[in-house]
């Protein structure tokens, strides 16, 4: 992967398909983005493509793979695979409920009864690591009339697949290869974490079978040039973990503890967070999901949660806590649905300074479409879907993308994602300069010719980036 700004967006959020995504790139971002994860183009069955029911095609809707070929001629592309789990309407698993349970095919899914030993105790499903406040398992009515209860982590779209059979191997193989040879660079491995399952066990990042299935997965790709990116939301020893053993990881602990620190003009937590976190990382601050918050725990104090939490909804842009609820069909306690320019109040200086300081974090910087365009709270999506994670996944048709770009706070991110991708600077040392004042922060990189400075001053909401004493942009 290049060191240059990575996009995520949906194939048909930047206009209406693929290829009116990639005219919209080349004609606005040439310079400011070298990659693109494009999130589920697949034919899916729910969840904006968390439940694929194939790898083997793009969803005509979308487009094809010619298009996702021209677009990788320009960028690095980064693909997902849902390691987890595959749509219930599915062909392999409709084949599966027409041969009824004790089909050979019942080894690439879970039986629940089966897994738990005939059937599970009280104590271990308290113990599994949850999604939703119910038992993860679908009763399923096969063919001949038989029911089985199947394991189902997310939605009752979406079946769990069993990693550790042998079919559900070749399962794997056949799906990675597949999609590094249409052209991934980089394999998001959706809800990594879920994907071991052992009796006895809370059935999340089970060790040491999770390093098993990375490597195994790792393997698969790397005759490609390509690598996988496990997504993982939780305590971030788990992140530093992954990253001791050499895996790239996401830092989902930065878009808390950004806000903390705008919010209360305070660097220390963002600052001990800096110190301490993989350099092999993709940082964000904005995704398709909610902001998470159990990604900071233990770097953030309870006290310093709560507060945030409370400042986000008393100043955010349209955000209510209810938003977050099951009312709207919230998938995941721990994360809350707001744009990041509504979570700061939709202030272009704020959300100026927070973009500046993630480009000179460590790690190759993600910004979600709705960011790039400095995206407001779709409230009326939201409404209409009553889908919490619709707040934060409007469609931009491509007129609208024109009128955005005119807004100076657009012109000024490009600007700095520029920067980004094309400053030699960010090849060379990260250092975290001593600062006496804990709302001032200041990063360097130095590189062979020079040293690149970001001043960043979190009470003004100002920043400076420098080389040497050259003034690149100022705010
Ligand atoms: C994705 C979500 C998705 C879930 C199930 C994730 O963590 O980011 O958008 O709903 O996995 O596939």
């Amino acid at each position: 992967m290049r060191n240059g700004v990575l996009l995520i967006t949906y194939p048909d959020s930047l206009g209406s398909d693929l290829s009116s995504l990639e005219k919209v790139l080349s004609k606005h971002f040439p310079k400011a983005i070298t990659a693109v994860h494009v999130l589920p183009f697949y034919p899916s069955s729910a969840d904006r493509g968390f439940a694929p029911k194939t790898y083997e095609m793009v969803d005509p809707v979308f487009g094809n793979w010619e298009d996702l070929q021209k677009l990788g001629k320009h960028y690095d592309l980064v693909f997902d695979y849902m390691i987890n789990h595959i749509s219930r309407e599915s062909e392999i698993f409709q084949t599966y409920l027409q041969e009824g349970p004790d089909s050979p095919l019942q080894s690439l899914f879970l039986d629940f009864d089966a897994f738990w030993g005939g059937s599970i105790t009280e104590e271990q499903l308290d113990r599994i690591y949850k999604r939703k406040d119910k038992a993860p398992y679908e009763e399923i009515r096969f063919a001949d009339g038989q029911v089985r209860k199947l394991w189902c982590t997310f939605g009752e779209q979406q079946i769990d697949l069993d990693t550790r059979s042998r079919r559900g191997l070749e399962f794997l193989e056949q799906n990675l290869q597949s999609l590094v040879r249409n052209g991934a660079k980089l394999i998001r491995l959706d809800a990594f974490a879920y994907a071991t399952k052992r009796i006895d066990t809370d059935c999340f990042f089970v060790e040491p079978e999770i390093w098993e299935l990375l490597g195994h997965c790792r393997a698969l790709v790397e005759p490609y040039g390509a690598d996988v990116l496990p997504e993982i939301h939780e305590h971030y020893s788990l992140q530093l973990k992954l990253a001791r053993n050499g895996y790239p990881v996401y830092d989902f602990a930065l878009p808390f503890l950004m806000l903390n620190a705008l919010y209360f003009q305070q660097t220390t937590y963002l600052k001990g967070w800096l110190e301490i976190c993989p350099r092999n990382q993709f940082t964000t601050l904005d995704t398709h999901d909610g902001i998470g918050v159990v990604d900071v725990f233990g770097l953030l104090p309870p006290e310093e949660i709560e507060k945030t939490k409370e400042h986000l909804y008393a100043y955010g842009a349209n955000v209510k806590r209810i938003y977050n609820t099951e009312k709207y069909n919230n998938l995941d306690i721990y994360q809350i649905n707001c744009t990041y320019y509504s979570a700061l109040g939709n202030n272009d200086r704020s959300y100026l300074l927070a973009r500046a300081v993630q480009f000179f974090c460590p790690g190759i910087p993600q910004v979600y479409y709705v960011g790039m365009l400095a995206g407001m709270n779709d409230l009326k999506l939201l409404e209409e879907t009553k889908e919490g994670r619709n707040i934060n996944r409007h469609s931009y048709s491509v007129g609208e993308i024109e009128e955005e770009l005119a807004r100076p706070v657009v012109q000024a991110l490009r600007h700095l994602m520029e920067l980004r991708s094309t400053h030699p600077a960010f090849d060379g040392t990260f250092v975290l300069e001593q600062e006496e004042d804990d709302h001032l922060l200041t990063i360097s990189w130095e590189y062979e010719t020079g040293k690149l400075f970001l001043h960043a001053d979190f009470q003004s909401s100002t920043f400076t980036i420098k080389e040497g004493e050259k003034v690149l942009m100022r705010l």
